[in-house]
């Protein structure tokens, strides 16, 4: 299994079954078959073939990311449509087999595994399989297609993206903010409907209420349970979220005026630096205090003075984990990952780590250059392999992470760790130069603008699809919602008036690829919490944001425990095994940001906080 440093499509698992499955084709039980030992044996079949089939699939996506050409474009094609129709129809028949009595533990945990791996389902419907395939890919078509302007001029999504995060005057972001959204979105409106009716119907065929519903099954517990703990995780992090969104509006107010930026209500959408003002990183110049940006060092500056090459950065990145006691990683990671970008091809740049066996075979790919950010980037994609070679004992089904925020989360909370303590203690760093508390305000109000600023968008993006999916949400009121989710949670508003002839939620990627969101949510919020229990574990006293666990034996064996259940059990056990608690929580979160958000309740004294 492959995890990508940020957003991959995922396979959309809803053609219909007209190639054979790689290993023995399954047929659909008559209903006196199905017994537990029946269903035993299904699950047996299904990972076996499941597995045989990763063997291959993982290699031709390998060198179709490594080799890219037209070649290996179809053969990894070939494979990834087989792994689809695979899934679908192991998919449909665990359906047959789930609501049986006596079934042990295992069985019943894999049958739902199987059962709820699909993102969109079509129904058995002559014809529903193709056109919801259709759709699903024309989606991502239109999406790929969309384009802004500015000034008149035509930008390509990648462009206006870029652009937005620059462009400092009012006109200009309005008009890049408008045009993309109307652009892109617009042409979707009639299609994600259709879309969602077929889906809901396949979803009911499984068994589930609706897609939202499938989605959220995905996490131990009923739907309306997780619905809840979504909420109140939010809560949690709102006090903190108000602050930060007082602080920014009036620095905002102060640049451009209280004509572009009123200093009450919510922030305007395209002066955040981000097309969906779901991170701010791009506009912290604009909040920054005067000087408190300045750390006095640059971590590729420190790289480069000690003559770090790409393949030492890797080195140094396992020592992290070798520290904690983990094993060294195989000499084959060392002979087949790629570290550099090569000189005679093109390649997929883009960082990713890679378990091609499902036991020792880890690598990962990227195009390492002797900079901070890819020093930061080498830490979390090898929390990813890890995280494979921990569980690689279990079977196929559980070869994965606790819940769907674990494995990002796991590689974020290692990256958490880059701290100048750490520095010091690599010999990266003079410890004389470790930056003194007052340099604190910066970097955490730096990390803030991404890491907080994105909490409430995480959440409404699948809220509204949950409405959607569950009806409360129509096409009549499809753009009005998403403007009142995005007010009501992130305090944010449209540059422009929207009406129901817009449709900006298909303006964000991941709703015409349709690709669930709960998991970077979720992910945020582990990786503080993961943070705050190696600290704990470790006997650090200072504050928790300048921590270093590195060297901690204690930290790794625990770290092990919980990496490598897999997902053998509910979340909440793999969680409690390293965390000592079973609650997904916040408050790590905030423990790690509380200089931050005293720092901006003084700084935010007298104003009227809120939107
Ligand atoms: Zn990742």
């Amino acid at each position: 299994m492959r995890f990508s440093r940020s957003v991959s499509a995922l396979a959309l698992a809803i053609a219909a079954c007209t190639i054979a499955p790689a290993a023995e084709a399954a047929t659909q039980p008559a209903a006196a078959e199905r017994t537990p030992e029946a269903a035993r044996q299904f699950i047996a079949r299904a990972e076996k073939s499941l597995g045989d089939l990763s063997l291959l699939q993982s290699r031709a996506d390998w060198i179709n990311a490594t080799y890219v050409g037209d070649d290996s474009d179809v053969v990894a094609s070939y494979f990834g449509t087989l792994a689809t129709e695979h899934g679908v129809q192991l998919a449909k028949e665990a359906a047959l087999y789930s609501g049986i009595p006596g079934l042990d533990f295992d069985t019943k945990r894999k049958l739902d595994t199987l059962r709820n791996g699909l993102t969109l389902a079509a129904p058995s419907t002559e014809g529903s399989a193709a056109e919801l395939s259709k759709i699903a890919t024309h989606l991502q078509s239109e999406y790929a297609r969309g384009h802004a302007s500015l000034n008149g001029k035509d930008l390509t999504g990648d462009d206006a993206e870029a652009a937005i995060g620059t462009d400092r005057n009012p006109a200009e972001l309005a008009e890049l903010w408008r045009t993309w959204h109307e652009n892109t979105g617009r042409p979707m409106r009639a299609e994600y409907a259709r879309m969602v009716e077929i889906a809901n119907a396949g979803a009911k065929e499984l068994g589930y209420a609706d897609t939202g519903a499938m989605w959220r099954s995905a996490y131990d517990m009923p739907p309306d349970q997780f619905s809840a703990m979504y909420e109140r995780l939010l809560g949690e992090l709102n006090p903190l979220y108000t602050q930060l969104h007082c602080y920014v509006r009036t620095k905002l107010s102060q640049k451009y005026g209280s004509a572009v930026q009123p200093d009450t209500g919510p922030i305007r959408a395209d002066l955040l630096g981000n097309m969906w003002g779901q991170e701010w990183g791009n506009v912290y110049d604009v909040v920054a205090p005067p000087g408190a940006g300045e750390i006095g060092y640059d971590v590729g500056d420190l790289l480069r003075a000690k003559n770090y090459t790409p393949v030492d950065m890797v080195k140094a990145g396992e020592r992290f984990y070798t520290s904690l006691g983990l094993p060294a990683l195989p000499e084959t990671f060392w002979q087949r990952s790629m570290i550099t970008r090569p000189r005679d091809r093109d390649v997929v740049c883009h960082a990713s780590a890679w378990d091609i066996d499902n036991k020792e075979d880890l690598r990962i790919k990227m195009c390492t250059k002797v900079v901070a950010d890819d020093f930061v980037t080498i830490h979390h994609e090898l929390g990813h392999n890890y995280y494979q070679r921990a569980y690689n004992q279990q079977p196929y089904l559980y070869l994965n992470g606790a819940n769907g925020g674990f494995h990002e989360a796991i590689g974020d909370f290692i990256a958490l760790s880059i701290t100048p303590e750490y520095l010091v203690q690599i010999g990266l760093l003079d410890r004389a130069k470790v930056p003194s508390a007052d340099k604190d305000t910066g970097l955490l109000l730096r990390q803030a603008m991404d890491k907080v600023a994105f909490m409430p968008f995480a959440y409404l993006v699948d809220k509204w699809r949950w409405g959607v999916f569950d009806g409360s949400i129509t096409p009549a009121n499809y753009n009005q919602a998403w403007v009142d989710l995005k007010r009501k949670y992130q305090g944010i508003t449209p540059p422009v008036a929207r009406s129901e002839a817009d449709f900006d939620p298909g303006a964000k990627f991941h709703i015409p690829g349709n690709t669930t969101y709960e998991r970077y949510f979720l992910a945020r919020v582990l990786q503080f919490q993961f943070y705050k229990a190696a600290c704990d574990m470790s006997g650090w006293k200072g504050p928790l944001h300048r921590c270093s666990f590195y060297g901690n034996k204690e930290v790794g064996r625990r770290l092990n425990q919980m990496l490598s259940m897999g997902s053998s059990r509910p979340w909440p056990d793999a969680l409690q095994a390293f965390t000592g608690t079973r609650e997904i929580s916040g408050k790590p979160m905030l423990e790690y940001f509380a200089p931050l958000q005293a720092w901006l309740q003084q700084q935010n004294r007298g104003k009227r906080c809120g939107w």
